[in-house]
């Protein structure tokens, strides 16, 4: 029997999940601009710790063995094929988009690599360090960088009334006081232009018209959602005011048969996190076994899921935000600060939670 065609674009938590699930069930290709996928939510940490970022950087090629690996960018989608910055044409049966979030980054791990280790120079080298942005990255790497660099100076500047306003105001609190507990100097309702400052300038000016004194900065204000690229594509109709995908209970986009999109990407009301995201995969892993193995069967449904979040504060403590209950310390650092689930997540693609030495 022929295998369909499963195209998955965009190599982040929900397309590599669902590659390495279906790649034996299908003919799977992913397409992604970078050879690697990298566990996001680990990444600060390899900002401070650069051998860190070998275990969270890993070639896709160690995960999906099976399947195609088209490393490009999809720009466009016709009812059978997408199409790829370097002028592939990739055939389907089955579309899955997975293009979560974008930012400029390089193609290959070794390139990646030398990025976290010339990031890590930059922090090392400097007295003081400007954040700019209070989400849950800019939160992440000052609580990083207090924690292993306790002498130096670090400041976000965050623009809204208080940090990570994704969550809720009790977390916001605690956090807040939690960084200044070490140091960190946070301004809120405030912004930094730095187009408006020179290269090499260690001064900045903000919005309220203070003066900070940095020896480097960091932005941290969010990647772009990865749906530009469909406005003007056979999906340009579903999407919301937001770039988000419209999908139905299935996670099919609204109105197509053989279309299906996960992950961060899709207007499903919850926070926005990658153990959801697998969760998605796996839910769309079944949904198409069972439309390539026919029978009509049902098609599972699927449920959001509640406004669970931990933000890690350096390497022991963490802020957490369960249905009921908000805490802040070493409960929420014990499930995510120490290995940040970077052995769980490399477990979960097949792989040693550790690189092996060659
Ligand atoms: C600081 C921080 C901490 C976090 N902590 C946690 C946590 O503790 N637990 C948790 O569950 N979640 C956490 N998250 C959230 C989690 O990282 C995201 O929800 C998750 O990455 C979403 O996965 P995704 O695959 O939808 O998108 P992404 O991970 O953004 O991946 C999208 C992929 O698509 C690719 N792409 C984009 N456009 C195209 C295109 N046109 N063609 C081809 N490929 C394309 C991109 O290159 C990328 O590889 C955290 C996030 C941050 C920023």
């Amino acid at each position: 029997m022929v295998e369909k065609k499963v195209v998955i674009v965009g190599g982040g938590v929900a397309g590599a999940f669902l590659a390495k699930t279906l790649q034996h069930q299908a003919n799977v290709t992913l397409i992604d601009p970078k050879e690697y996928f990298e566990i996001p939510w680990a990444s600060l940490r390899g900002l401070v710790e650069p051998s860190f970022a070998e275990r969270i950087v890993v070639n896709h090629r160690e995960y999906f063995k099976k399947g195609d690996l088209v490393v490009s960018t999809a720009v466009n989608i016709t009812e059978t094929e997408v199409l790829t910055a370097d002028g592939q044409q990739v055939a389907y049966d089955y579309l899955v988009i997975a293009s979560g979030h974008t930012e400029p980054i390089p193609k290959t791990r070794t390139e990646r690599l030398d990025q976290y280790k010339s990031e890590n120079e930059k922090i090392k080298s400097a007295k003081s360090v400007l954040i700019v942005g209070g989400g849950p990255t800019g939160v992440e790497l000052a609580a990083e960088i207090a924690v292993d660099f306790p002498d130096k100076k670090v400041t976000i500047v965050h623009k809204g009334t208080r940090l990570l306003e994704y969550i809720g105001a009790k977390a916001s609190r605690k956090t807040l006081k939690w960084l200044k507990s070490k140091k960190v100097d946070v301004k809120l309702e405030q912004s930094v232009d730095l187009n408006s400052t020179a290269e090499g300038n260690k001064t900045y000016q903000t919005s309220s018209g203070e003066t900070i004194e940095a020896d480097t900065h960091f932005l941290c204000i969010g990647k772009p959602l990865g749906s530009a690229w469909l406005r003007e594509t056979l999906v340009k109709d579903d999407l919301d005011a937001d770039g988000r995908i419209k999908v139905d209970e299935h996670l099919k986009v609204k109105g197509k048969s053989n279309i299906f999109a996960i992950g961060d990407i899709i207007d499903v009301q919850e926070i926005k996190q990658g153990v959801y995201a697998q969760g998605h995969a796996q839910l769309v892993a079944k949904n198409l076994k069972l439309l390539i193995e026919g029978g009509g069967k049902k098609l599972g449904t699927y449920k959001a899921q509640p406004p669970i979040s931990i933000v890690s504060l350096g390497r022991k403590h963490g802020v957490a935000q369960f249905p009921f209950m908000t805490v802040l310390g070493r409960f929420p650092g014990m499930i995510k600060s120490g290995d940040l689930f970077v052995g769980k997540t490399r477990k979960d693609l097949g792989l040693e939670p550790n690189v092996k030495k060659s």
